[in-house]
């Protein structure tokens, strides 16, 4: 159940609800995000809800059975719309393109990929400057340095940066120089990280987890807003299977069903979810006719040079045309929604 809060309400007024979900036993959850007060109550008796509804200080009561509740669509039923300043939103019928390396690997590197996107109107560039890689003698990525020098010729060029964080301590310093957080699929239930990404104002994509189930792709993203950020996206980037005639299984129906679930934004990543460059395109296009408001998908000057996964990556010859396709039919899809 979640009990959304008059934004004038008093202590007292709280006190009286907490005591009455008491009374039924229901443990009341507090949470504050940057656009609401809400109590969320969790119990197992059934009763007329309108004996809270009615109650002074409370807003609004709905009732969600969902395991997950503030992520939910059972009580929001309109699509969250993520505002990244300078005309660039997310979700709700506006489609974004993210695109950029695997990893920042270097000055020239990133002037080449902002050159590119600038070309192409894309207005997210994405790069790890901390990469969580299988091997620990791979390329582990440039740091803050990476990250400062990388905020220095976006900013210049107008670019919103996503990148991944991998741990609590780094939250801070990285705050500064992006403007989505990445969480990662190793990393997509590290329920401490989550925590604290909760408590910062800064949107965060949120991976599934390499063998996560939707309905902890959903509970995870449930920690970050009942920590107070209501400011998330979910990424679907393949899950692992017996299939091994490609890196991972992008699962379509994720997307699908993801966006009948929930009302945060859902973003597909092709180039993790095949891992195969030949065929990331189809997999892109077919996630958007699926339902997905984003994609966010790795380019390089020289695929074949890239310092991690090259094999996914495409040229920004291939990646050109790709961007025109998607609009197409983001465009298309919008119009068979009308039908
Ligand atoms: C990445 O985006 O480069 C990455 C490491 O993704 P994932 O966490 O989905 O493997
Ligand atoms: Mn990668």
């Amino acid at each position: 159940m979640i009990i959304q809060l008059d934004s004038n309400i008093t202590t007292l007024q709280k006190e009286e609800l907490q005591k009455t979900l008491e009374g039924i036993n229901y443990k009341g959850n507090q949470v504050a995000t940057q656009f609401g007060d809400y109590i969320v109550a969790v119990g197992k008796k059934d009763f007329d809800i309108r004996s809270i509804g009615i109650m002074a200080g409370v807003k609004d009561i709905h009732k969600v059975s969902d395991p997950y509740k503030l992520v939910s669509k059972k009580w929001k039923v309109n699509d969250t719309v993520i505002d990244l300043g300078d005309g660039v939103k997310m979700g709700s019928g506006h489609f974004s393109m993210m695109a950029g390396p695997c990893s920042i690997e270097s000055e020239k590197q990133i002037e080449s990929t902002i050159e590119h996107l600038v070309d192409n109107g894309i207005k997210i560039m994405r790069g790890g400057v901390y990469k969580p890689r299988s091997s620990p003698y791979s390329f582990r990525g440039l740091g803050m340095d990476g990250l400062k020098m990388w905020h220095a010729k976006a900013k210049e060029a107008g670019l919103k940066i996503i990148t991944e964080v991998m741990m609590v301590e780094q939250i801070e310093a990285m705050a500064e120089y992006i403007d989505i957080f990445q969480v990662g699929a190793r990393n997509s239930q590290n329920f401490n990280l989550l925590d604290a990404l909760g408590e910062v104002d800064k949107p965060i994509l949120l991976k599934r987890g390499i063998s996560g189930t939707i309905n902890e792709l959903l509970q995870a993203a449930e920690y970050i807003f009942s920590n107070g950020n209501e400011k998330i996206m979910l990424c679907e980037r393949g899950i692992r299977s017996y299939e091994s005639a490609y890196r991972n299984c992008f699962d379509i129906n994720a997307i699908a069903m993801l966006k009948e679930k929930t009302h945060l934004p859902v973003i597909s990543d092709p180039s993790h979810g095949i891992g195969v460059r030949a065929f990331v395109e189809q997999v892109a296009l077919a996630s958007v006719m699926a339902g997905a408001d984003g994609v966010i998908m790795e380019v390089h000057q020289t695929p074949e040079k890239a310092f991690s996964d090259g094999q996914q990556t495409l040229s920004y010859k291939q990646a050109g045309k790709t961007y025109q396709k998607l609009r197409k039919t983001f465009g298309m899809r919008e119009e068979f929604k009308r039908l």
